[in-house]
């Protein structure tokens, strides 16, 4: 069976770049209406020119910046959480700026876009489906990321209570749980060496992700194939969480 989103408004938090690219472009593909969101302007115009979609600019890390992107965006039949930050640092040394920086977009700007992309899809009664970008680091822990693995603990605990809350009303929300994937984050975090091998080690597959990888997972969880699946967290890291 192939995926055909056509006739249905697909909008993606980060679009700008990495993953949140990959996914805006895969949706495309499959014939959505993209409305690509995301922070930087330049990113947005590159893509639009690419694959025509509609673009709004904003910065999700304030509330009124992501209730004001959720507005501009307009009619939203699938929605993809996929906007992340990560501040490394070591617990002992985590400051509250990097906590409320990190849970402001990674938790909370997921939220408010659910909220107001649900809202329209109860009223026009015909369902829909979510995505939230989740990680690995939900679920294992990972020295000098305590402010990302909360993050991403919340948001696959927060994407069980939207489908028990939304399931009633035929929106269906599943979770993405990327291993390291090479984009401007992924390298940042793990160009170094001596970090990147002993990660690499404890992936039974032998390699990290690309981002089409992710993209292709989210596809079919927006999609009808997926009509059943409600409320997963699905792993898309060569076996990783499995060891
Ligand atoms: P990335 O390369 O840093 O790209 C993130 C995109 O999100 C950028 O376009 C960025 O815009 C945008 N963004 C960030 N903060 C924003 C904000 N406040 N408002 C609007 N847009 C914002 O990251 P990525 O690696 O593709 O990660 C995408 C998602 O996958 C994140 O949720 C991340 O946690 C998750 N993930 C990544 C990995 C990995 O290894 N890369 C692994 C597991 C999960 P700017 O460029 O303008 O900042």
């Amino acid at each position: 069976m192939r995926i055909d989103f056509q006739h249905r408004r697909a909008a993606v938090t980060g679009a700008g770049k990495g993953i949140g690219r990959a996914i805006a472009t895969q949706l495309h593909h499959c014939n959505a209406k993209v409305i690509a969101i995301s922070r930087t302007l330049r990113d947005l115009e590159d893509l639009r020119d690419e694959i025509g979609c509609e673009i709004v600019h904003a910065d999700l890390a304030s509330v009124a910046g992501a209730v004001d992107a959720a507005a501009e965006a307009g009619r939203i039949d699938l929605l993809v959480n996929n906007a992340g930050v990560s501040h490394p640092q070591p617990l002992l040394d985590t400051t509250p700026e990097a906590w409320d920086a990190t849970m402001a977009v990674n938790v909370r700007a997921a939220l408010v876009m659910s909220q107001s992309a649900a809202r329209g899809m109860i009223e026009r009664g015909h369902g829909g489906a979510i995505v939230n970008v989740s990680s690995q680091a939900s679920q294992a822990a990972l020295a000098d990321h305590a402010a990302y693995c909360a993050s991403k603990g919340a948001l696959d605990q927060l994407t069980r209570v939207m489908a028990l809350e939304l399931g009633p009303h035929n929106i269906r929300v599943n979770a993405v749980n990327p291993t390291v994937t090479m984009t401007p984050m992924g390298e940042m975090a793990w160009s170094d060496p001596a970090k990147r091998a002993p990660m690499l080690a404890r992936i039974p597959l032998g390699r990290f992700a690309q981002p089409h990888d992710v993209a292709h997972a989210v596809a079919y969880l927006l999609s009808d194939l997926a009509d059943l699946i409600h409320g997963a967290t699905l792993p898309v890291d060569g076996g990783f969480l499995a060891t």
